[in-house]
């Protein structure tokens, strides 16, 4: 880690314990939409608002004022950010032209040669492919939507025949050589059995990086996190990755993560003796809306009163004092998700 990045980290850690924070987040997360295509059993996505979504022109006002917050990265996601796909290129290339790194995470639903090809051209920095199961009968059945494992396999080799190819219109050296492309898949009941039949799907489909997280702990997942009876089958496939990425697998997250995760359906608080939150300084997410959302619901500007935020000012949002009440509460937080408390670990 270079200077500044320990003087940032150093900050982020002291604006914890005053629940203000002394420096911008780490990364922004923009949910262009809610819409989406797939009914995921472990998504609520699609019962929130799918009519009103900021226009592009926001979104771009929502992209220059970065800069002056000191953010460099951004991840587009959704809901299914690719059926905005022309507002994401535009979106993409504006980021790439200020400096900024860029991400898209997406289902491959939407994926096309055509698409793949603008986003890379645009400057994207990193693809996410979501992937849950090992075939189609494991991912569809997540997904519930026939045909959602072939999109995301096409999707992925989409990607794996594009990256590598010159891009020498990026004027940033930086970022123009600097793409990769990765798999995240979320762990459940359901795929518990088979995680590393997921990782040879995606490490055979030329991913550079593949990431597991676990399921929410909200009510609505208590069918989906993995049950007691099947804690034993989980700790073995969670071995078998360890052994995997000792032999230099592309595995993204490290073997405490991996290790807490059988602890993590077991007693989900027993982790908060280990791990604080960083959630509230280290990831920013603005909803399909302009407002922020967090694990305690969406925080609106106060000085906002209309449905959409289209003057969307990330800095503002970040500073306002709503968001610091809302630091306070995470930061005392006693049903850890999992995935954020580790963000910082
Ligand atoms: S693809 Fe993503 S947004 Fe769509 S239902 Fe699944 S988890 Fe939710
Ligand atoms: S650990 Fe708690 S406060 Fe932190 S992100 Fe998860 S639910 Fe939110």
């Amino acid at each position: 880690m270079n200077l500044v990045a320990q003087t940032q980290t150093l900050l982020r850690n002291l604006s914890w314990h005053l629940d203000f924070p002394l420096v911008g987040p780490r990364k922004v997360i923009f949910l262009l939409t809610n819409r989406c295509p797939l009914r995921c059993v472990m998504c609520w996505t699609h019962e929130a608002d799918l009519h009103n979504e900021l226009p592009l022109s926001s979104w771009e006002k929502a992209v220059d004022s970065l800069p002056q917050l000191g953010v460099h990265e951004i991840m587009f996601s959704g809901g299914e950010v690719l059926l905005r796909k022309d507002d994401v290129v535009a979106l993409v290339d504006r980021a790439c032209h200020l400096g900024i790194r860029t991400s898209v995470i997406t289902s491959g639903w939407k994926t096309t040669p055509t698409v793949m090809q603008e986003l890379y051209d645009a400057g994207l920095n990193v693809m996410m492919n979501s992937i849950d199961g090992p075939n189609a009968e494991i991912h569809d059945g997540i997904r519930k939507r026939p045909g959602s494992f072939d999109s995301v396999i096409a999707s992925m080799d989409m990607v794996a025949e594009i990256r590598g190819r010159p891009r020498p219109h990026i004027r940033d050296p930086l970022l123009r050589n600097d793409f990769a492309y990765g798999t995240m898949s979320v762990i459940m009941d359901q795929n518990c059995h088979m995680l590393t039949d997921i990782y040879d799907v995606s490490a055979s489909h030329g991913a550079q990086f593949i990431c597991f997280q676990a399921v929410t702990n909200d009510e609505k997942n208590q069918k989906n996190k993995v049950q007691t009876e099947n804690l034993p089958v989980l700790r073995e496939q969670i071995e078998k990755l360890i052994a995997i990425k000792k032999t230099g697998g592309p595995i993204a997250v490290t073997d405490t993560f991996l290790r807490s995760i059988p602890q993590y359906f077991e007693d989900p608080a027993s982790l908060l003796t280990d791990v604080q939150c960083m959630a509230g300084f280290n990831d920013f997410i603005i909803n399909a809306q302009g407002h922020v959302s967090t694990c305690f619901g969406d925080i609106k500007d106060p000085d906002v009163t209309g449905i959409l935020n289209t003057e969307v000012d990330v800095a503002k949002l970040w500073r306002m004092a709503p968001m610091n009440e809302t630091r306070a509460r995470m930061r005392t937080c006693e049903n850890p998700c999992f995935v954020a408390c580790w963000t910082n670990g």
